[in-house]
């Protein structure tokens, strides 16, 4: 015992020792005076006094319960007014058992009897009183969110659960709030101006879910998840976010999504339940009439498809399901158009499900990383495609693979190129890497280095979705790019307004400026193509020539071309 009181004991604790009678109150600092750093009251105001003083230090009073004037009870009762001093634990000194529950009842943490037992127990006593008060504190500290004064996200989700066991029948919602463009607001206006945001959604978020006898926390910093008892109207939370955040602080730019997920399954896993809230929350773009979703059969359906394909997609990798579609690019500025290159693009040939596009499964996959997979087995059988090809028509075809930014980030992903080409036996040139514009924007530097080595080897890189991304001319002057592939959205119009063809005159600039090719994709119609050409695109690819193709469907282009002698 004495071990653990000293232990506990390293750091002097700051006591005060309440007693009107001289010889006590010496009695008790003597004992404890090795120990702690004792203050000393002979009546109830000045312990007041003291504690106020000492307030934000003061770790424990030990407490005379009789005393002239102001006995102890007062001092508790004045204590518990007081929001500081209510939170230092206090530890009774009494003559009379009778007054022990009185004073436990009070809030006093525990009492010594007079007189006084073996220093050791009091020691003892006040050790662990300490202790457990300090361990309960952070136990609050950490339990809630110290910004908004709601749960944290850990304990909100047991909460929930509690809540759940409590009232097993009744219906519950989920909403979930979400600031957008947060990390906006707090690069324009400051970390304290954001702070302010937060705090006032957390406001009406605390009001909100006392009134409804729900439960909120905040999560990921501008999150708010809140459970409650079944609503008829929950957007009226998001009336009044908004009207708070107008009032306090004329913020007329602060835009609020929410999502709802009504009369939860409570069959699905808690998590799971938030996953399809936040879903909602998700789907929402912007824009102040439409910034609430609700989690429904749609969006039930379509995470049940995504669900399903996840579910199969190892097995439709080993059965090959996939497959790769080839898409013709021609080179339209010398004389006859002429075919130059393509693009491998997956299908995804299910066998209940029918022919699913790529649009379907890329981003499912990308979130979950199983895209790399997929990727790799593609970019085997299009190196084999491509050597395949040369030595049946005895010329070369490059053709691009398109490579997500979540290959980017594996660490093998230079080696795993390289090998496939060499071990395809095809160069280098012959095979290019299509790379989005907005992967460039994480992780840049990791990023650059490898493309770069790779084009050092002698291999293409076209800058796909170009327009799309949000790099400056500064970053994209130090990008490794070959080729500019103009975005889908460019071509769309160009026929239509004046505003567009200018806009694809400025890529061409920069392209210019890069001396790098550009690639226009979309392209449909004969009135694009002549404004693309007269733009001074160098390649064209869209439905104008051609869709992406099966193999064996491709070869017509490339027999044509040999016909061409170009
Ligand atoms: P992307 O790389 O921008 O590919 C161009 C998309 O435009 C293709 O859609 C293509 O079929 C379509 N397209 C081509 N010409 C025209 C046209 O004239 N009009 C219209 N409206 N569309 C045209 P697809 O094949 O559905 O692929 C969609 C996206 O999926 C691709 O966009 C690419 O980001 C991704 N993707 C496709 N295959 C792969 C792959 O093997 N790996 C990875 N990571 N992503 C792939
Ligand atoms: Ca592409
Ligand atoms: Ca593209």
């Amino acid at each position: 015992m004495k071990e653990f009181v000293e232990d506990r004991l390293k750091l002097k604790r700051k006591v005060l020792v309440v007693d009107d009678e001289d010889i006590q109150r010496r009695m008790l600092s003597h004992m404890l005076k090795g120990h702690y750093d004792v203050l000393t009251a002979n009546n109830g105001e000045e312990a007041l006094n003291e504690m106020r003083e000492n307030q934000d230090t003061l770790s424990l009073v030990l407490l005379d319960l009789v005393m002239p004037k102001m006995d102890g009870y007062e001092v508790l009762n004045e204590m518990m007014k007081d929001d500081k001093l209510k939170s230092i634990p206090v530890i009774m000194l009494t003559s009379e058992k009778s007054a022990e529950v009185k004073s436990l009842k009070m809030g006093a943490a525990d009492f010594v009897t007079k007189p006084y037992e073996m220093p050791e127990v009091i020691l003892a006593r006040i050790s662990r009183t300490i202790q457990l008060y300090e361990n309960n504190s952070l136990i609050t500290a950490t339990k809630s969110d110290p910004l908004t004064g709601l749960f944290q996200r850990d304990y909100f989700m047991s909460y929930v659960e509690i809540a759940d066991n409590y009232a097993p029948d009744e219906e519950r919602d989920i909403i979930i709030l979400n600031i957008n463009r947060f990390h906006i607001i707090n690069e324009i206006h400051g970390r304290s101006y954001g702070d302010m945001v937060l705090s006032e959604v957390g406001m009406c978020v605390k009001r909100y879910v006392e009134e409804k006898r729900g439960v909120a926390c905040r999560n990921n910093g501008d999150m708010f998840y809140i459970y409650v008892p079944h609503q008829e109207n929950p957007e009226e939370l998001l009336w009044q976010v908004h009207v708070q955040l107008e009032d306090t602080i004329e913020d007329a730019q602060t835009r609020i999504r929410m999502g709802i997920y009504s009369n939860v399954d409570k069959s699905l896993d808690v998590e799971k339940r938030f996953d399809c809230a936040l879903l909602a929350c998700n789907s929402v773009k912007g824009g102040y009439k439409a910034s609430v979703a609700y989690y429904d059969k749609a969006m039930h359906e379509k995470e049940a498809y995504e669900e399903r394909l996840i579910m199969e997609m190892d097995k439709a990798l080993s059965e090959g399901q996939f497959v790769v579609y080839y898409q013709p690019k021609y080179a339209i500025q010398s004389g006859k158009p002429y075919l130059t290159s393509a693009e491998a693009l997956v299908r995804w040939r299910h066998p209940e499900l029918g022919m699913i596009n790529p649009e379907r499964f890329i981003a499912v996959f990308e979130n979950n990383g199983m895209i790399h997979a997929l990727d790799h087995y593609i970019w085997w059988k299009v190196a084999g495609q491509i050597s395949e090809w040369k030595k049946k028509f005895g010329i070369s075809i490059p053709v691009s693979v398109n490579v997500s930014r979540i290959d980017l980030l594996e660490n093998n992903f230079v080696e795993d190129i390289c090998n496939i080409v060499k071990e395809s036996d095809i160069f280098p040139s012959e095979y290019m890497l299509e790379i989005t514009e907005s992967a460039y924007t994480e992780d840049s530097a990791g990023i650059i280095s490898k493309v770069n080595e790779l084009q050092g080897m002698g291999f293409h890189i076209e800058m796909d979705d170009f327009g799309t991304g949000y790099s400056s001319l500064n970053m994209i002057s130090t990008l490794p790019i070959d080729v500019i592939k103009m975005d889908i959205g460019f071509v769309r119009h160009i026929h239509e307004n004046d505003r567009d063809f200018k806009m694809v005159e400025i890529v061409m600039e920069i392209a210019k400026l890069l001396d790098v090719k550009v690639v226009a994709e979309g392209v449909e119609l004969e009135a694009q193509h002549e404004l693309l050409k007269k733009a001074g695109v160098d390649i064209i690819q869209g439905y104008y020539y051609s869709r992406p193709v099966p193999a064996e469907e491709f070869e017509k282009f490339i027999i044509e071309r040999k016909e061409l002698g170009a």
